[in-house]
């Protein structure tokens, strides 16, 4: 197949997202099942509550009894036992008497409803009810939250806390869900030092590795972080290889633009990956590349920092929101007004992702700068909430001219 060189955006998503299927469902622990996607519908065998119980800490009564209690002429009732949580017991609840009862515990046969404690005085062996109750209340039923045989989750559902709650309670230890994919990041650069060195001349701190290995945490995917490769030929290969052989999607990063020591694509060219594109026409982020090699996409990704982690959020997030299952794969867009004017250039014909950051004002949204918008300045990033963005047709654009914005800090919506 040939590459197409520079593609549009909207055309490099397309290429990406046709390719990215999700991995076999598998079982895993419902502890590690969180924010996976379900693979099949989830069963109760089992009702819950297994068994009716108090609904508070009080007196299980008649409910005719206690019908005319009040305070000043109460209605006082024999206590037959106590019923701590995790009790059962098999004393009936008959005209005239009760159990002291506890949240949770098991009903007494005979308990019409439970008089919650404070409206109740009492002595270990007689109690005092000073309002009355209707039947059934305080009371939960077996079976009132699901019942046996019920489908509490289906195909499809995401995991949250929730969920694994529910399941831990019918009993349910393991669930088949899509996995997440295991996604290898390796960073190039001979000038780079791990984060916690101090640089030597010439050399920089490799923040990529964490910056990448976050989005990938961040958007529920496991991230394997390779050991940094510096750039010769021999070390891009080996590196490529021992990633792809463990991983179920690889990110390259830098060594991908016109560079004397740019390695990254005639290594994946001779190993035989097949380029999907080859750099898309936008700023920052235009060297992108996308490969399938072994089945596998590969993503390589430019080494400026701003440029790929905005390749990330844009191409890659919604790729392996993908593979996860996920039906909603983009952030939430929105139309809003640009609080200064933009140079974009009237000749340059590139798609322009801007930081910004956004805000809901009574008029609607408006889109500030957050500062210098070059493709290593990494502290206009974390001012940023949103990216906006400059279609290829526009030129020069004046304060108030309205963009379209991805909300980064908020959850997919379609
Ligand atoms: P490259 O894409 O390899 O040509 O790199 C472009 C720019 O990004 C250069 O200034 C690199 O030093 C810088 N860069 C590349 N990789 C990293 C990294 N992992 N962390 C921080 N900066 C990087
Ligand atoms: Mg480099």
């Amino acid at each position: 197949m040939n590459p197409i060189a520079l593609l549009s955006v909207d055309a490099a998503l397309a290429e990406i997202l046709a390719r990215m299927e999700a991995l076999p469902p598998r079982r895993v622990a419902i502890d590690e099942a969180l924010g996976l996607v379900l693979g099949s519908d989830i069963r109760s065998s089992e009702n819950l509550p297994p068994f009716p119980n108090s609904a508070m800490d009080g007196f299980a009564v008649r409910a005719a009894d206690v019908a005319s209690a009040t305070r000043e002429t109460p209605v006082r009732l024999k206590v037959l036992a106590d019923a701590p949580a995790g009790s059962v017991l098999h004393c009936e609840v008959t005209s005239g008497t009760s159990v002291r009862i506890m949240t949770g515990a098991e009903l007494p046969p005979g308990t019409e409803a439970v008089v919650p404690v404070e409206h109740t005085r009492s002595t270990p062996l007689e109690v005092e009810i000073h309002r009355p109750v209707r039947t059934g209340g305080n009371l939960r039923m077996a079976g009132e939250d699901v019942h046996a045989g019920e489908t509490i989750l289906t195909q499809g559902m995401t995991v949250r806390p929730a969920e694994i709650g529910l399941l831990a309670a019918i009993g349910c230890t393991q669930v088949c869900v899509l996995p997440a994919p295991r996604v290898g990041v390796m960073t190039t650069g001979t000038e780079l030092v791990g984060a916690e060195q101090r640089p030597g001349p010439g050399q920089i701190r490799d923040a990529n590795i964490h910056a990448l290995c976050a989005q990938i945490k961040a958007v529920g995917a496991l991230a394997i972080g390779f050991p940094r490769v510096p750039d010769r030929r021999e070390a891009v290969t080996a590196a490529i290889r021992e990633t792809l052989d463990t991983c179920d999607v690889v990110l390259t990063n830098g060594g991908v633009s016109a560079g004397d020591y740019d390695f990254m694509k005639e290594t994946l060219e001779r190993l035989g990956a097949v380029q999907v594109f080859c750099q898309v026409n936008q700023k920052p982020g235009r060297p992108l590349v996308f490969w399938m090699l072994q089945g596998k996409p590969i993503f390589s990704l430019p080494g400026n920092p701003v440029a790929a982690m905005v390749c990330f959020e844009l191409y890659v997030r919604p790729a392996l929101r993908k593979m996860l299952g996920q039906p909603l794969l983009f952030r939430p867009r929105v139309e809003a007004a640009l609080a200064e004017d933009y140079r974009k250039g009237e000749q340059d014909r590139r798609t322009h992702f801007l930081r910004v950051q956004a805000r809901c004002e009574a008029s609607g949204w408006v889109a500030t700068s957050t500062g210098p918008q070059g493709s290593g300045i990494l502290s206009s990033m974390t001012r940023a909430n949103a990216i906006a963005v400059i279609p290829e047709a526009a030129g020069d654009l004046k304060a108030g001219a309205i963009v379209s914005l991805h909300l980064t800090d908020l959850p997919e919506d379609h």
